[in-house]
């Protein structure tokens, strides 16, 4: 009565697995349904797991081999699964590479548009000409600065109160980020040896958060160090600057101001460029209160405690420093009403310059 015997109705289903398994495998397409088939086999609820559910009902004295006998199964089976595994992957991996390639120079579905550079963008690449002309050289520096190269070396003492009015985001290790672009004169000088021109265009970054002020902007810093640099020299690339980006004879005057770190400082405004007249004159407008100047910029002739931070001998050299807001100048030239506009990637309003 063999029907009867649990030894032989297991045999006869592990048989019928082995003879089963692998053209189950090879009938899989894809990763998931070898995977899925795999678990209706060796799984949980598994077809060779419900054989050995059966071992019980077998004689004592012959479950050992048929353990054994599930045993080699379910290694076959596992082996049969990986082989298929990596068959399925290789020919998936062949198929990828006798595809036609992907055409790159097919025209796009939607039309493309072509965008514009940003306001400041356009800025700040025409103030770094201007300066280049002039033989001023790109100069980088870093934005997480240390305190020194920020503060200390510029000649702002540790309670300056220049230091508070530049309230600035510290990190734990005593770096910051840095709120103006005059680290990159400390780390000019201190690296490499008068006489020096440089620009240093980046971006800067204060505790101001207003209608013309954004707690991220960008300036572009000028400086040059040579022998016998004086004010005449400032004055005549401030000159040529106004010239080269404002147009022909636009007037600049130099009002005295204080920075920490020139000696003299001043303001520079120049004629406003919204109300000029045929003949020169300025008629005066809103946008410089009605008086024909516009303040575009701070400039001064380097601290001779500066030069001396940074081991440069001020009896032997002397040089000066301008630095601008780009905000401010695209501001002045595109007439825009209110920095944030600048930051906030509105189509509506990019698409107007
Ligand atoms: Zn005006």
């Amino acid at each position: 009565m063999a029907e009867s015997d649990p030894t032989a109705t297991i045999d006869r289903a592990l048989a019928d697995l082995r003879n089963g398994f692998l053209p189950r495998f090879q009938a899989a397409s894809t990763e998931q349904a070898l995977r899925d088939e795999n678990a209706k086999i060796l799984g949980k609820k598994g077809e060779l797991t419900a054989i050995l559910k059966q071992l019980g009902q077998a004689p004592p004295e012959g479950r050992k081999a048929i353990g054994e006998k599930v045993n080699a199964l379910k290694q076959e089976v596992e082996a049969g699964f990986d082989k298929c595994l990596n068959d399925l992957r290789r020919k998936q991996r062949e198929a990828e590479l006798s595809a036609p390639p992907f055409d790159l120079t097919l025209p796009a579905r939607m039309p493309v548009t072509a965008g514009h550079k940003h306001p400041i963008a356009m800025v700040r690449e025409d103030v770094v000409a201007v300066f280049r002309q002039l033989g001023f050289a790109v100069f980088d520096g870093p934005e997480i600065e240390h305190e020194e190269n920020n503060f200390t070396m510029l000649g702002f003492p540790p309670d300056h109160p220049a230091t508070d009015m530049q309230d600035s985001f510290w990190t734990k290790s005593n770096k910051l980020l840095r709120t103006h672009t005059s680290n990159v004169q400390i780390r000019a000088m201190t690296s490499l040896k008068p006489p020096m021109a440089f620009i240093a265009p980046g971006t800067v970054f204060r505790r101001d958060d207003d209608a013309t002020h954004s707690p991220m902007f960008h300036q572009i810093e000028a400086f040059l160090i040579d022998r016998n640099v004086t004010l005449a020299h400032l004055k005549g690339v401030l000159a040529e600057f106004a010239n080269r980006l404002y147009g022909p004879g636009t007037p600049v005057r130099l009002r005295p101001s204080y920075f920490p770190f020139v000696e003299p400082g001043a303001e520079v405004d120049i004629g406003c460029v919204f109300c000029k007249q045929p003949d020169g004159t300025r008629a005066g407008c809103s946008l410089c209160k009605h008086t024909g100047w516009i303040e575009v910029l701070g400039c001064g002739m380097i601290h001779p405690v500066v030069l001396e931070n940074c081991g440069i001998d001020p009896d032997e050299w002397s040089g000066f420093a301008l630095g601008m807001g780009l905000e401010r100048i695209a501001m002045l030239r595109y007439d825009i009403p209110n920095i944030k506009l600048m930051f906030d990637n509105d189509p509506r309003f990019l698409a107007q310059f």
